[in-house]
């Protein structure tokens, strides 16, 4: 993994560098039940990502609208 300074406006993002994940993702009740317990792990920007994205794409249309307040696409 790759420890990066603070990034420069418009710079990419190195796909390696390593991020702060939350052991239980947003979506996850566990996150809220667990107060006090450690639940930060490392991750690269890469894992990071693409599983936020999957746990994203893993909740019904009715939830994400709920939370953005935007009318989902293709309902
Ligand atoms: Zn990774």
């Amino acid at each position: 993994m790759i420890f990066n300074p603070p990034r420069i406006k418009g710079e990419r993002i190195n796909p390696r560098m390593c991020t702060l994940d939350h052991l239980y993702d947003k979506w996850d009740p566990l996150r809220y039940t667990n107060k006090g317990e450690l639940t930060l792990v490392a991750a690269c920007t890469k894992c990071n990502t693409e599983r936020s994205v999957i746990n994203q794409n893993n909740q019904s249309k009715e939830t994400l609208w709920m939370l953005s307040g935007r009318y989902p696409k293709g309902m």
